[in-house]
């Protein structure tokens, strides 16, 4: 199997990350899309946070609920220590070799991939799908693709998707303000934000 891997804080998940995921899993013949929450980090291990992880959670799980081939992947949330990237390719290369993976990301993501750590051992274990954001636009993304190519040896295609202007950290002051999130975010994730009053 094509298996799309989505990974990010979703805190909260929003249609910007859905619609990557669609476009992905269409564009590129992919049989599941993974959405990857990472954990908390070590030095966030109280109480709070792990509410604050069990939201995100809980948030990914009702705004991809009933779409047969999106899928809530658990296993940087459910590691005792901190996640990186290469390391959890690594390992789900080694719990599914049958599988081809691709990592989605965000120009964002993909512009500052070189600071993530050891991230020369991402490329070997996946293509990397990558969506225009925000300032950046195809030829900014086209030469990023080319030097990450040339110098390492990644794998990386544009994927395209519609331009979105919409983050989680918008969407975390829109609610401290109470303004509204809907169709920014699945109904069911706006009613969820409001039951448990996130963000406020
Ligand atoms: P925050 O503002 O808290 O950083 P975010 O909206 O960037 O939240 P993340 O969980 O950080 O969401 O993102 C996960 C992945 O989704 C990243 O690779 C990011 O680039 C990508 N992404 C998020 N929103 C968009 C968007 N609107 N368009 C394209 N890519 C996006
Ligand atoms: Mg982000």
């Amino acid at each position: 199997m094509k298996i799309g891997i989505m990974g990010g804080t979703f805190d909260p998940i929003h249609i910007g990350h859905l619609l990557l995921g669609e476009f992905a899993y269409e564009d590129f013949g992919l049989h599941e899309i993974w959405f990857l929450p990472n954990g908390n980090p070590p030095h966030k291990q109280q109480d709070e946070d792990q509410d604050a992880l069990s939201h995100r959670v809980e948030m990914i799980r009702r705004a991809i609920k009933g779409v047969p081939y999106f899928k809530l992947c658990l296993h940087e949330a459910k590691a005792t220590e901190h996640s990186y990237t290469y390391k959890t390719m690594r390992e789900l290369n080694a719990l599914y070799p049958e599988d081809d993976f691709y990592f989605i990301l965000g120009a964002d993501s993909l512009f500052s991939i070189e600071e993530w750590k050891y991230f020369r051992e991402i490329f070997p274990t996946c293509t990397i799908l990558a969506a225009m954001r925000d300032d950046k636009d195809v030829t900014d993304m086209r030469e990023k693709i080319l030097g990450l190519e040339q110098k390492y040896w990644a794998k990386i295609r544009i994927l395209q998707a519609p331009l979105l202007e919409i983050s989680s950290t918008t969407l975390r002051k829109r609610a401290a303000m109470g303004r509204s999130i809907y169709y920014m975010v699945p109904d069911a994730v706006a009613e969820y934000i409001k039951k448990y009053d996130l963000y406020r």
